[in-house]
């Protein structure tokens, strides 16, 4: 569409509050997945005029924006938690609606490193420490034209001695964010990511509402037309036909359809196509990453971390524990991605939790977690039915394959993070963008 970011964020706030020029001959509009993107798609298209149908697997909408309301007192994110970046429509949005929101970098971390905490501004004083933020401006400038194949993130920083006694803050800050650990987050691919990323460095949590009340509030006209324990298992389409079907037989039709389901199913070939999907598109499904992913949620009797904390970044299973920025309760989040989020999805959640609370012991110097330990839970996406996985992430060849995903095949059009091309994969603000640039395919505008 070749528009700058910022036109960008204001054609799609235009576009949820009144809708796009479409033609008449739209017809019905299908949409499978009521996470973000299939809301926002919704939402333009009602603006739009058009008549829409909402087909959810589960029973809630909101997908992998999840918030918790019967965990604590204050409701507590079991998905999307952050918004990253300011420089957005979704961070637009949240000031539109009057969103109290705090800033990450107003807080400070604690490091675990050679079995000691560590404050940020000591950490700092270390070499290795130092040292191990070169990786950033490294691997946003390597050569990598006379690389043939994978070269990833853990090969890397063995190429550049990375020092070892900081990978596990990297692993941390890099595996979170991308979803996978750093033997299958390719760098190559990464190092294109960081150059396409326009949203800002700035990172943002809601003080007081849960995530899910901003989907609520934006696509608030699309809500209605969600038909909720409808998980779509077999799409069939001709050129301006679409059918949807149930495993119960249930059949939905409309002369178009936007399929926003995650990765992870497409993966699972829960669905069937007819005719089937082109080569490029299944190749596509295959080449994309989707790692494993989860948070387990402490809750304490009391707080036994400093108010300015962030984050406490530990080197065992959970490398990223982080405060609640909501009331004065006293919860942590473990969140976990990669090989060490597949090997707590395989403990019980009875032992996943405590593994969290024996890893916060050895990090504390006097206090003991597990006595101030009052109740906690998992939310483990790699094996949360219709999802299958916590976000897509760039493996090798993943940049490419995203074209072929995100490639209309009329009647049939394709969003969600997965299929971002520009740079916002794993994000909310990425799968908002996926469901406009979907909405204008189908609109056939040329933008
Ligand atoms: C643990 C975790 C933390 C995250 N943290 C952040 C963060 O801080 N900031 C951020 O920007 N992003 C974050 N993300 C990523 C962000 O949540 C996602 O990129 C975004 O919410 C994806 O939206 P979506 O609409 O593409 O997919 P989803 O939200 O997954 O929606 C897809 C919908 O399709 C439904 N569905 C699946 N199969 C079928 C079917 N066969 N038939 C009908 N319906 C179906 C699903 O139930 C779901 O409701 C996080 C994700 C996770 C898992």
């Amino acid at each position: 569409m070749n528009k700058t970011p910022q036109n960008m964020n204001k054609d799609i706030i235009h576009a949820l509050q009144h809708g796009l020029p479409a033609p008449q001959s739209v017809g019905k509009v299908l949409i499978v997945g009521a996470g973000i993107a299939g809301l926002a798609a919704a939402q333009i298209l009602l603006k739009s005029g058009i008549e829409v149908q909402i087909l959810e697997a589960t029973e809630r909408f909101g997908g992998r924006i999840y918030t918790l309301t019967d965990f604590a007192k204050s409701p507590v994110e079991g998905g999307a938690e952050e918004i990253h970046g300011g420089k957005t429509a979704w961070a637009d949005l949240a000031e539109i609606h009057q969103k109290t929101l705090l800033n990450t970098n107003d807080y400070s971390s604690l490091y675990f490193l050679e079995n000691q905490l560590w404050k940020e501004n000591e950490a700092y004083t270390r070499e290795d420490f130092d040292e191990m933020e070169d990786f950033y401006d490294l691997l946003e400038e390597a050569d990598f034209s006379d690389t043939v194949g994978k070269i990833s993130v853990a090969q890397f920083l063995d190429v550049i001695e990375s020092p070892p006694t900081c990978r596990h803050i990297i692993e941390a800050w890099i595996s979170n964010s991308y979803g996978a650990s750093m033997t299958d987050l390719d760098a190559r691919e990464l190092q294109t990511l960081w150059k396409q990323w326009t949203a800002g460095e700035v990172n943002f949590m809601f003080e007081n509402a849960g995530y899910i009340e901003l989907l609520a509030e934006v696509c608030a006209d699309a809500l209605p037309t969600i038909q909720y324990a409808k998980p779509i298992s077999q799409i069939e389409y001709t050129e301006n036909h679409v059918c949807a079907l149930t495993p119960k037989g249930e059949v939905f039709e409309g002369n178009a359809l936007v399929l926003t389901v995650p990765l992870g199913v497409l993966k699972k070939q829960f669905i069937t196509f007819s005719p089937p999907l082109p080569a490029p598109k299944t190749e596509a499904i295959e080449c994309i990453g989707v790692g494993a992913g989860l948070k387990i949620l402490l809750k304490f009797k009391e707080s036994f971390w400093d108010d300015n904390v962030g984050a406490i970044y530990g080197n065992g299973y959970i490398s990223e524990f982080y405060p609640s920025a909501k009331d004065d309760e006293a919860i942590l989040t473990a969140l976990v991605m990669g090989d060490n989020a597949l090997y707590l999805s395989n403990l019980t959640e009875e032992e996943a939790i405590q593994t969290a609370l024996q890893e916060l012991d050895m990090m504390g110097n006097n206090t003991l977690a597990s006595e101030l330990f009052e109740k906690g839970t998992r939310i483990d996406w790699t094996v949360m039915p219709f999802q299958w996985g916590a976000y897509s992430y760039p493996s090798t060849g993943s940049g490419q394959a995203r074209l072929d995903l995100a490639k209309a095949l009329p009647p049939l059009y394709f969003a969600g993070e997965a299929t971002h091309t520009e740079g916002h994969i794993a994000t909310v603000h990425g799968a908002l963008e996926t469901a406009y640039r979907a909405v204008h395919e189908l609109l056939g505008r040329q933008g």
